[in-house]
């Protein structure tokens, strides 16, 4: 009987990193080299290897539930400046954007999830300015706002395939902080992840896609012509996350090789910035006492 419980014990610390992830994943601001930020590695991971990431992410979900349910009841009883969380989600593709959906954010209650996929932009969005559709889909209070891609495709895909002159998208990053800037006054916490992946790796996970019938839906020819301009996006990705790497709209590198890693990683993230923003369960907006003697009595 002692050992087992000794044994639950062991294993419901392991569960925590070993480091808060939020410091760990942080990008240091200053000049940013993605070829050397290990896209394999698993930083503050607490388990032994793949084998222990289900139960670890499990583990978190009793915590994460609450952390949100506390989040949406503020945001339900309009408490005044009632907080947001924005979990934004860039990365090449197959980097595992619709995974980290899936198995990190799927741990939360949904109706407490305001989730967006920026396509190319429709003829509607067209209209507008690129910031347009990002505006009306940032997260409303109490919310927690998943970005699949962003604001920031229009200084990535566009930059690449020249969809606008340069003149064009390189005032852009200095527009996307002051929105960003704006986004977090207003009360939203933003959390931006980059999903880094390996060339080496996105060739299998293309090949996987082809080997399956069950996997064509997500294989996209035109994702090989992006493949071919790798150096391009690294480099438009560098910029993006040295010209915007900002301290109230920071970015986090995801290794992103291992989706055991990457899925356990954000949640953790998410966590993290959900136990910082310190939320009471918000006040009763009747008179408790009475309410009781009425029910009693009812
Ligand atoms: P997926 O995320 O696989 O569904 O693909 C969405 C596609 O939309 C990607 O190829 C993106 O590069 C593209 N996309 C998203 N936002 C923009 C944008 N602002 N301008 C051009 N293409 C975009
Ligand atoms: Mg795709």
């Amino acid at each position: 009987m002692a050992a087992k419980k000794k044994s639950t014990k062991t294993k419901a610390s392991a569960t925590k990193p070993t480091e808060p992830l939020s410091a760990l994943l942080r990008l240091p601001s200053g000049p940013v080299d993605l070829s050397a930020i290990d896209t394999a590695a698993t930083p503050g991971y607490p388990g032994a290897g793949k084998a222990d990431a289900p139960a670890l992410t499990e583990a978190l979900t009793p915590e994460l539930s609450e952390l949100q349910e506390r989040l949406y009841a503020n945001g339900r009883s309009e408490v005044e400046g009632a907080p947001s969380v924005l979990v934004l989600l860039q990365g090449m593709d197959t980097s595992g954007k619709g995974g980290v959906i899936r198995h990190a954010m799927g741990l939360v209650d949904p109706q407490g999830i305001q989730l967006t996929s920026f396509k190319v932009p429709t003829p509607e969005e067209r209209k507008h300015h690129y910031l347009w559709r990002i505006r009306r889909a940032l997260p409303k209070p109490g919310m927690i706002g998943i970005f699949d891609r962003s604001q920031y495709e229009d200084v990535l895909v566009v930059r690449v395939e020249q969809l606008v002159p340069v003149s064009e998208w390189n005032g852009r990053y200095d527009e996307i902080n002051d929105f960003e800037k704006k986004a977090a006054e207003a009360g939203t916490t933003i959390i931006k992840c980059f999903l880094h992946v390996s060339f080496a790796e996105q060739k299998e996970r293309l090949t996987a896609r082809l080997a399956s019938p069950a996997k064509y839906w997500k294989y996209n020819p035109r994702d090989v012509d992006a493949r071919a301009k790798w150096p391009a996006y690294q480099e438009a990705y560098t910029d993006a996350l040295e010209r915007c790497n900002t301290d109230h709209a920071p970015w986090f590198v995801i290794p992103a090789d291992r989706k055991w890693y990457r899925n356990w990683a954000v949640a953790q993230l998410l966590r993290e910035h959900l136990i910082g923003l310190d939320l009471s369960w918000p006040e009763a907006t009747f008179d408790v006492a009475a309410e009781k003697a009425r029910v009693a009595k009812s």
